[in-house]
C-alpha cells in the first residue's frame, strides 16, 4: 500500500464532514480550508508523542490513537474552546494495518465524541511519533488563559492527581487514567466567565500550577492534605509519597484553574450540571512562589514539582559548564 491509499483507507474514508462542521476542503488538496464563525476566535495548539520518550516503543496502537487526540483535546479545553478540527502527522517506521487499524479506529471514536473533524495530516516513514494538531473556536470574552489570577482567589483542581504517574511506577496500579485521560472539554467550556486562570495539568500540578502563577505575577499556599488522590494513592502507606507524586507526577490532563470569591458560589451552581469533581486546593497570594502547609501549620516541602522535557540536559550543560 502506497502512502496515498493508507490516507484513503485510514484517515479519508473514515472521516464524515457533517454539515455546519466549517471545512468547505479538508483531506485531499494542500491544505485545508475553514470557515470560522463570525464573533468567534480560533484557538490552536500542537502535541508531539514520541516513542521511548512518551509512551513505550510496544504501547498499544489503540491507546496511542486515543491519547494523542486526548492531549490536544485537554488543551483546548484549558483554553475554554469548543473543539472543532484536527491535523495528524503521523511518522511510522513501517506500515502495519493491525497498527494502523486500531490506531485510526480510536482516534476516530474519540473525534466523534467532541465531532471534531480531521481537516488533513501528513505522513512520513521513520522513528515512531505522533503530532497531532487540533483548533477550536471560543468567543474572545470567554477565552480561559493562564495570566488572569488575582491575590484572594481560590485554586481548584479537577478530578484527580497521580493516578498516572502511579501507574508508570507500580507494576500493579490501575492504567486508565494513563492510557484514556479524559479531556475535561466540558468543564473547560463551564468554566467561561467564572474562572480568573486555567491551565492543564500535563507535566505535574506543582510544575503547571507555577506556571499559572507566574504567568499571573503572583504566588500561592496550597495544603498538601487536600490533594484528590485516586484510591491507589490513599492506600499508600506513607502519604508523603502520595502527596508527591500528586504534586510532580505527569499525565493527569486536569484541569487546575483559579476563581475570584465572590463567583465561587456560581461555580458550584454550574457543576452541579457536570459530571466531574473539583476540588479546592489553595489560595491565590500575592506573595511569589508555590508553599505548601498543612491545616497545622507544619510545612512540606516536595522534591520535584513536575517533569521537565530537557530538564537533564540543562544540569549537564551547567555541570560541564
Ligand atoms: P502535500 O504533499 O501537498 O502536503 P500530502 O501528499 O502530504 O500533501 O497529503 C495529501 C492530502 O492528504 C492532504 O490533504 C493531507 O492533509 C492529507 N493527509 C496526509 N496524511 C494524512 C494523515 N495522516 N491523516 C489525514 N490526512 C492526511
Ligand atoms: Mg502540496
Amino acid at each position: 500500500m502506497d502512502e496515498f491509499e493508507l490516507i484513503e483507507r485510514y484517515f479519508r474514508r473514515a472521516v464524515t464532514i457533517p454539515a455546519g462542521s466549517g471545512v468547505e476542503l479538508g483531506i485531499g488538496d494542500d491544505a485545508a480550508v475553514l470557515k470560522v464563525p463570525a464573533g468567534h476566535r480560533l484557538v490552536v495548539s500542537v502535541d508531539t508523542l514520541v516513542a521511548g520518550r512518551h509512551f513505550v516503543q510496544e504501547a498499544e496502537a489503540g491507546t496511542l490513537g486515543y491519547k494523542a487526540l486526548a492531549v490536544g483535546l485537554s488543551d483546548l479545553a484549558a483554553m475554554g474552546a469548543t473543539p472543532c478540527w484536527y491535523w495528524l502527522a503521523l511518522t511510522l517506521p513501517a506500515a502495519e494495518a493491525r497498527w494502523l487499524e486500531a490506531f485510526a479506529a480510536s482516534m476516530h471514536a474519540l473525534a466523534r465524541r467532541y465531532d471534531m473533524v480531521l481537516a488533513g495530516g501528513n505522513l512520513a516513514r521513520g522513528p515512531l511519533a505522533i503530532c497531532i494538531t487540533v483548533a477550536g473556536l471560543v468567543r474572545p470574552r470567554q477565552v480561559l488563559r493562564r495570566d488572569g489570577a488575582t491575590a484572594g482567589d481560590a485554586i481548584y483542581v479537577s478530578g484527580e492527581l497521580g493516578a498516572a504517574a502511579l501507574a508508570l511506577q507500580a507494576p500493579r496500579a490501575p492504567v486508565e487514567r494513563l492510557c484514556r485521560p479524559k479531556p475535561r472539554v466540558e468543564l473547560g467550556l463551564a468554566l467561561a466567565g467564572l474562572a480568573s486562570a486555567c491551565i492543564d495539568v500535563s507535566d505535574g500540578f506543582g510544575a503547571d500550577l507555577g506556571h499559572l502563577l507566574t504567568a499571573s505575577g503572583v504566588g500561592a499556599t496550597l495544603d498538601p492534605a487536600a490533594l484528590p488522590l485516586p484510591a491507589a494513592l490513599v492506600a499508600l502507606p506513607q502519604r508523603e509519597r502520595a502527596w508527591q507524586l500528586a504534586i510532580s507526577g505527569g499525565d493527569d490532563y486536569e484541569l487546575c484553574f483559579t476563581v475570584p470569591s465572590a463567583r465561587e458560589e456560581m461555580l458550584r451552581r454550574q457543576l452541579s450540571e457536570l459530571d466531574v469533581r473539583v476540588t479546592r486546593v489553595g489560595k491565590v497570594e500575592s506573595r511569589l512562589g508555590l508553599r505548601w502547609r498543612l491545616v497545622d501549620g507544619r510545612n512540606f516541602q516536595p522534591t520535584t514539582m513536575g517533569y521537565l522535557h530537557f530538564g537533564d540536559i540543562d544540569t549537564r550543560a551547567a555541570r560541564s559548564g
